[in-house]
């Protein structure tokens, strides 16, 4: 049965809702601003890799593209913090094989889901038309094109995939018929660069996600394919230090010189690239409902835009996707599809949005406090002796599928259970592991069957 879907947007969540969407036998029409990033070259603006998690990979595979998507990967096993005086640590992500998260390319992985959607045969992509406005009673999409000619577009589904700053729920909310609130974070972010060494090789550890946490500010890197890293400056737009201050040549090098010399001896572009990248910003959208009337529903950074601090705007973008396409059939009731979604996941998307707040704390500052490391060891150990309850709140976000508003729940039972019992301690070995395991069993039910893989 062919029918017509709209999806506003390209990115990343836009080509894979097409992709699942078209498997289910739909017919869809991608509406992109940006020239086909195939043949115009990317410009998708802002972080050039992104780390990709359990729930991004198992939407990917949903899609049948995991074997594809293979290629793009770098496994990061865990974060390797580097102190001022340039000694580095390596402290793991999770305990068992597979719990690592992976550097991908946004470009790769848009070509990929690009071209997998298209060769369905049921997707056409609409690249050079930026959606305007959206009149729901109509059902019309208004666009406007490369050469600013405009356009409508009609369509009796939409979903809107099309980012942050999402024109589509603009059009909503300032028809009354959803509430949208944006909150910008004081801090912002710059892009920057490692050259990869001789060879293609990386001039630091590969398989890691390199953080430099300074307390109130923060750089981290991923690795690329190619031997160079990506480094990102995340810090106040104000104060000292701040954006606003870095703002000539001598004062970026002093300030990377002393805050972060081992990576600034590996960027001879630094005080260049610094200048000319422009200071991305940083917020969390929250929306009610992500739905209307079941013509229009909203799905990824469109629903939900979070800062990027846990590494999962993406992955909960494309978890969106699986979720809904599971629903979505040919002749079901769109409408009670639509709703229950909004329902359903909006609760989840909160979660997401305050974990990754709370996890940018967790990045620049804890991870430096002897505490956060005991913390760390005493939950893997009870993980190890109680895997269908104590799951740390990172490997449940990160590698396992249960809802977000579940984890969050479950996550500050834990966090309460750690503190206490390793309140006055600074080992492992001062821990009565057996009494610590009984509280913990006591403190959380199991998790429910099916649940961790949703
Ligand atoms: C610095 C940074 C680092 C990040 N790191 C990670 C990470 O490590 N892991 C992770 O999971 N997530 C990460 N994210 C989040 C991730 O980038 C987003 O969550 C993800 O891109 C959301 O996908 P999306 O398809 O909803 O939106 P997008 O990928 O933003 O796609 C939206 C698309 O819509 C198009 N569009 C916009 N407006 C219009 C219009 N009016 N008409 C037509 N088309 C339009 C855009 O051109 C774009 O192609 C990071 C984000 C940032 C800013």
């Amino acid at each position: 049965m062919a029918t017509e879907v709209a999806i506003v947007g390209a990115g990343l969540a836009g080509p894979l809702a097409a992709l699942l969407l078209a498997h289910n036998g739909w017919r869809v029409t991608v509406i992109e601003r940006r020239d086909d990033p195939r043949t115009a070259g990317f410009s998708g603006g802002r972080s050039i890799n992104l780390a990709l998690a359990a729930r991004g990979l198992k939407a990917l595979a949903a899609g049948g593209v995991e074997k594809e998507v293979d290629p793009l990967l770098i496994p990061m096993r865990g974060r390797m913090t580097h102190s001022r005086s340039g000694e580095t640590s390596l402290l793991p992500y999770g305990q068992r094989p597979g719990e690592v998260i992976h550097s991908v390319s946004r470009e790769g992985l848009n070509r990929l889901l690009v071209d997998a959607a298209e060769r369905t045969g049921r997707v056409t992509f609409l690249f050079g038309h930026r959606l305007e406005d959206y009149d729901p009673e109509r059902k019309t999409l208004s666009l406007v094109d490369g050469a600013n000619h405009p356009g409508t577009f009609q369509a009796d589904i939409v979903i809107g995939a099309d980012g942050a700053g999402s024109a589509l729920r603009q059009a909503l909310a300032e028809r009354g018929l959803i509430r949208a609130d944006e909150d910008i974070l004081d801090h912002g972010y710059k892009e920057l660069s490692i050259a990869p060494g001789a060879h293609g090789a990386h001039r630091m550890e590969r398989e890691a996600l390199h953080i430099w946490p300074r307390g109130g500010y923060m750089l981290i890197a991923l690795p690329n394919l190619d031997g160079s890293f990506t480094v990102t400056l995340f810090l106040g737009r104000e104060g000292e230090p701040g954006f606003a201050q870095l703002d000539r040549a001598e004062a970026v090098q002093t300030f990377f010189e002393n805050e972060f010399a081992d990576a600034a001896a590996l960027m001879p572009r630094l005080t260049d690239d610094f200048l000319a990248n422009p200071t991305g910003a940083l917020g969390t959208v929250y929306s009610q409902p992500w739905q209307v009337e079941g013509k229009v529903l909203l799905i990824g950074d469109a629903a939900h835009a979070i800062v990027p601090f846990h590494g999962q705007g993406m992955n909960a973008a494309f978890e969106d996707c699986r979720l809904l396409a599971e629903r979505l059939e040919p002749g079901c009731d769109v409408e009670q599809v639509f709703a229950q979604f909004s329902r359903d996941h909006k609760p989840d998307g909160d979660a997401i949005a305050k974990m990754a707040l709370e996890n940018y704390i967790e990045m620049r500052d804890t991870v430096r406090d002897p505490g956060f490391a005991l913390r760390k060891e005493l939950g893997f150990e009870l993980e190890r002796r109680l895997p269908d309850r104590f799951v740390p709140r990172y490997s449940m976000v990160m590698f396992h599928h249960l809802p977000y508003a579940e984890v969050l729940r479950r996550g500050a039972i834990q966090h309460e259970l750690l503190m206490r019992l390793t309140r006055d301690k600074n080992k492992l070995e001062e821990i009565d592991l057996d009494a610590a395991a009984e509280a913990a069993r006591q403190a959380l039910p199991s998790m429910r069957k099916g649940s961790m893989h949703r």
